[in-house]
């Protein structure tokens, strides 16, 4: 397993060469290059696979971070669910749109319900008006989840030769 600042800077490497590879292989615009950029840079350090365990994306999200104990209870550290291939990036992802939507619910449903009606027809609007674009901030997110996954069983397949010899 890598350790928390090797994965720090694969995730900060991985912005530029996401650039390069939005721009010069697929064409992309600009807003689509800064989207996938958003999506490397918040699922490497915010949403990584390691919030299953106090580790450094865990403690980055300061005083939010109790809204990760309850997916620490439910998932095993490095499980399928956390280090998965394919489904982990988007079930973390989705825990964390309940969290963010159960805040801002609680914070003002109660007190300001106008605007938190506001709010939420705002971001419904955003979401079905700029499909593309979530979708590559999601590959962001998806890519970053398969660079520290990599990461961690390269790190752990050298652990295993280097012992053994
Ligand atoms: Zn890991």
């Amino acid at each position: 397993m890598a350790t928390g600042i090797t994965h720090d800077r694969i995730a900060l490497a991985s912005l530029p060469a996401g650039w390069l590879l939005s721009d010069a292989v697929f064409h992309a615009s600009v807003v689509f290059s800064l989207a996938l950029m958003l999506g490397l840079w918040l699922g490497g350090l915010y949403l990584s696979p390691d919030l299953d365990t106090p580790s450094r994306p865990y403690f980055r999200w300061g005083l939010l971070r109790f809204c990760w104990k309850p997916y620490q209870w439910m998932v095993r550290h490095r499980s399928n669910l956390s280090h998965g291939w394919i489904l982990a990036p988007f079930i973390r992802l989705l825990y964390a749109g309940c969290c963010f939507i159960l805040l801002v619910k609680g914070l003002f449903s109660f007190s300001l319900p106008y605007e938190y009606l506001k709010l939420e027809s705002t971001c419904i609007a955003f979401v079905s008006n700029h499909g593309p674009l979530i979708l590559s901030f999601i590959l962001g997110i998806w890519l970053s989840h398969l660079l520290h996954v990599t990461s961690d069983h390269l790190s752990s397949r050298l652990k295993r030769i280097c012992f053994k010899a």
